[in-house]
C-alpha cells in the first residue's frame, strides 16, 4: 500500500524580478530533481522586464508562494518612496503592465507561511519583519533563528545565497555559492537560496536551492542563462540601464 507521500524533495527559489529567461532555466535546472514541491519567497515583479509571465509561471508551479516587497510595492501596498531610484520607476512601469490575473494571483500573498506538515518556517524577508529586513550580518541571523521555532528558516529579500547554523548558541554561518552541500541534521538552519532573476553575490546566474527532506541534505544549485535576452527587453522596455548592466556581474 503506498502511503501519502509529504513533500520530501523541494526548490526553494525566490526573487524572480520579472526576469523570465532566468526563471526558465532553473525550471529547467530542476527537471530532473524529482520534486514533490516548489517554494517560492516573493518579489515575482520589479526590476525586470517580464512580470506577467513569470507570474503565471510561479502561479503554475509553486505549491507556496509568498509576496515580496517589489510585490506589494507594484500592488500600491507600500509607498514608493521608500524604494531606490531605479526600483521605484521599474514598479510604475510593472503597474501600467501588470496584467489582471498576474495582480490577483499577487494580491492573495502572504510575506510568511509554514510548510505544511513539516516544521519549516518562510519568510520574504526576515521573521522580525517579513517585508523589509535584510538577513546578511550576524545579528540578524542570529535574531531570525532565536524569533522562531522551525528546525529550518527560509529567507529571500537579500539576494544573497547563504547557510547559517545555531547549534549550542554558536552561530557559524557562510555565503553558499554553488555546490555547497547543508547537513539538515545539524542545528537549527537559516537559509537563503539566493536569486533568481537578479543575483547580488558575484555570480550572475540564477540561484536556486533544493532540499531533500528525507536524506536531510540540501544542496545550493546555479543555472546559467541568456542574460544578454533579458538585458535586451530591459533596454527595449526604457526601464532604467543599471538594471540592465548589473545583471551581466550579479551585483
Ligand atoms: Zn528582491
Amino acid at each position: 500500500m503506498l502511503a501519502t507521500r509529504a513533500a520530501m524533495r523541494v526548490a526553494v527559489i525566490s526573487d524572480i524580478h520579472g526576469n523570465l529567461h532566468a526563471l526558465d532555466a532553473v525550471i529547467a535546472a530542476l527537471e530532473n530533481e524529482r520534486l514533490d514541491a516548489v517554494w517560492c519567497l516573493g518579489d515575482l515583479v520589479g526590476y525586470g522586464p517580464r512580470p506577467n509571465a513569470c507570474c503565471a509561471k510561479v502561479a503554475a508551479r509553486a505549491d507556496i508562494c509568498l509576496v515580496g516587497n517589489h510585490d506589494l510595492g507594484v500592488l500600491g501596498e507600500l509607498p514608493l518612496d521608500e524604494f531606490s531610484h531605479e526600483a521605484a520607476a521599474s514598479a510604475r512601469w510593472t503597474q501600467e503592465v501588470l496584467k489582471d490575473d498576474a495582480r490577483e494571483y499577487l494580491a492573495g500573498l502572504s510575506p510568511e507561511a509554514v510548510a505544511p506538515d513539516a516544521d519549516i518556517e518562510l519568510y520574504h524577508a526576515s521573521p522580525r519583519d517579513p517585508v523589509w529586513e535584510y538577513v546578511l550580518d550576524a545579528g540578524a541571523m542570529r535574531a531570525a533563528l532565536e524569533g522562531t521555532d522551525g528546525s529550518i528558516v527560509l529567507v529571500g529579500h537579500s539576494h544573497v545565497p547563504l547557510v547559517a547554523v545555531l547549534e549550542d548558541d554558536q552561530l557559524r554561518a557562510d555565503h553558499a555559492s554553488e555546490g555547497t552541500e547543508v547537513d539538515l541534521s545539524t542545528g537549527r538552519l537559516l537559509m537563503n537560496p539566493g536569486s533568481v532573476g537578479q543575483p547580488r553575490d558575484g555570480d550572475p546566474r540564477a540561484a536556486f536551492l533544493v532540499l531533500d527532506l528525507e536524506a536531510k541534505t540540501a544542496r545550493f544549485g546555479r543555472a546559467d542563462y541568456p542574460i544578454e535576452r533579458t538585458q535586451e527587453e530591459i533596454r527595449e522596455r526604457g526601464l532604467p540601464e543599471p538594471l540592465a548592466e548589473r545583471l551581466a556581474h550579479g551585483i
